[in-house]
């Protein structure tokens, strides 16, 4: 019962205190105090006493032979009443000395635990508990009572490194909540900053893109007029420039809305086969200029209308194709468009990606080769990171297309990775985006206003492919999806 008492708290003061004062009740004492080795590790200083006769904080030194007899044995030894250790009532003239022993209390590893005001226990790993009889009744110490206060010294021990434990883990939790108010400040401080960067680029790319629309128009125009050739590749050189410093600005408000989550998708019934269409007619002059040969698949299952938002898709298309395009001088590129199928996305998918199958929706994959520059294995991780610098050093542009595709496709419940097998070696790059199942595709148009919906002229000749294209109605793309193509030009 005695030692369940000790052990029922962890607080170091009140298990020394309950201590003297169970022993005190148990055994009858007249006096009881302990030793504790103080800081420097010289002295032994008075920490507890029973009934504070003396005051604590007195000292004795460590290296007197009393001090050095106790320490060195486990049992508890009877000392003289008047020897140092035993000063811990005051001593007034009594008819019979009274029995005095004393008990070391082994210090467990409290070093280890760094606790500020624990002394340093390096030399003397001990304290020292003193008990004295009451001299009145003459009383003696018998055996089975310092057997008692051998395993009592042992159970404070335990309970003791116990406590240091738990001070040492609440001043580490202490630590670590000031360290999370730091931390939450600093995040606060951050979202700031971040909302203030993007609040002045929004501002700056409102301000930016009018004068920049007016260049490219009035460049246009004046490439239709009579010009001489040195000024038609000088005014041509300006509106490739413009069209670079604009696909830039769009990059960058693109990539600020995506970062402060303010970009939404903008969904509506789209004719899935003429955005694939539309990449292709983009895509063809500079091909065939390039003289590569392009090829374009699109899987029989592959819905012809679909819903979701017809103009991140196109985007997302239009970056990866264009940079097939950019990156390869001479050779091929394939355009793969199909359904994957729930079973096939197991063995398609990374493992980092759990595509989600509900009802009404379907994934589109989409996987563009080329056998082109290729990248190296180590730069692949970073692709996708915003302005990446490859290693391999195959980069023309300021490093966000991929980035801003990342985050479509992310937006749009999907997954994009990069393959290659190396430099030279050509390149895949797959997507898949959840897109809806257009149930019935003349209702929605009718309902999105018959005036989008226009027929296609276009033709699907690429040089000499046989490419497994429909032509169908296809709904106009309104803004300029193909700006940023422009700048492989
Ligand atoms: P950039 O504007 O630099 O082209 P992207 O984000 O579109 O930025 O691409 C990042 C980098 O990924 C490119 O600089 C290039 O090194 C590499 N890359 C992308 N697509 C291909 C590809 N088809 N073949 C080889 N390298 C590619």
């Amino acid at each position: 019962m005695l030692t369940h008492e000790i052990r029922s708290t962890l607080d170091r003061h009140t298990i020394l205190k309950t201590t003297l004062v169970e022993l005190g009740r148990t055994l009858g004492l007249e006096e009881c105090a302990l030793w504790m080795p103080s800081r420097t590790g010289m002295n032994l200083q008075l920490s507890h006493t029973l009934n504070y006769q003396i005051q604590v904080g007195s000292t004795v030194q460590i290296n007197l032979p009393i001090v050095n007899e106790v320490f060195n044995s486990a049992r508890a030894v009877r000392i003289p009443y008047n020897c140092p250790l035993a000063r811990i009532r005051p001593l007034v003239g009594r008819y019979v000395p009274p029995e005095v022993v004393a008990v070391r209390v082994p210090l467990l590893h409290l070093s280890n635990f760094q606790i500020n005001d624990w002394p340093d226990l390096s030399a003397k790993n001990y304290a020292v508990m003193v008990l004295i009889l009451p001299t009145d009744s003459a009383r003696k110490w018998r055996d089975h009572e310092l057997e008692l206060v051998e395993v009592v010294a042992d159970q404070v021990a335990v309970a003791l490194s116990h406590a240091a434990i738990l001070e040492e883990s609440m001043r580490a939790r202490d630590q670590l909540m000031e360290q999370n108010v730091d931390l939450d400040l600093a995040r606060q401080e951050a979202e700031k900053a971040i909302h203030a960067r993007n609040d002045f680029l929004a501002v700056m790319n409102h301000e930016m893109r009018t004068p920049m629309h007016a260049i490219i128009a009035l460049c246009s125009l004046l490439l239709e007029t009579e010009l001489t050739p040195e000024q038609r590749v000088m005014i041509e050189t300006v509106l490739k420039s413009s069209n670079l410093l604009a696909t830039l600005i769009n990059d960058v408000l693109d990539l600020s809305r995506l970062e402060d989550n303010n970009l939404e998708l903008d969904i509506g019934m789209f004719d899935l086969h003429g955005i694939f269409r539309e990449v292709i007619n983009l895509i063809k002059p500079i091909a065939s200029v390039k003289k590569l040969s392009m090829t374009m698949i699109l899987a029989p299952d592959l819905p012809m209308f679909a819903i979701g938002d017809e103009k991140r898709l196109m985007q997302t298309i239009l970056n990866v194709v264009g940079n097939a395009v950019k990156f390869t001088k001479e050779g091929y590129i394939s355009i793969i468009a199909s359904v994957a199928k729930p079973e096939a996305l197991r063995d398609w998918r990374p493992p980092e990606f759990y595509p989600v199958s509900t009802e009404g929706h379907f994934y589109l994959r989409v996987q563009v080769k080329d056998s082109g520059c290729g990248v190296l294995p180590q730069d692949i991780p970073i692709l996708f990171t915003k302005f990446a610098q490859p290693r391999s050093g195959n980069s023309s542009g300021a490093g966000l297309g991929l980035a801003i595709c990342r985050r479509f496709v992310n937006l749009m419940g999907g997954h994009i990775w990069i393959e290659s097998e190396g430099l030279d070696k050509g390149c895949t790059v797959t997507f898949l985006v959840k897109l809806g199942i257009c149930s019935n595709p003349d209702d929605s148009a009718i309902h999105q206003g018959s005036s989008q919906v226009r027929a296609y002229h276009g033709s699907a000749d690429l040089s000499g492919q046989k490419p497994i294209l429909r032509d169908h109605g296809h709904r106009a793309i309104s803004s300029n999806p193909n700006a940023r193509y422009q700048r492989s030009l």
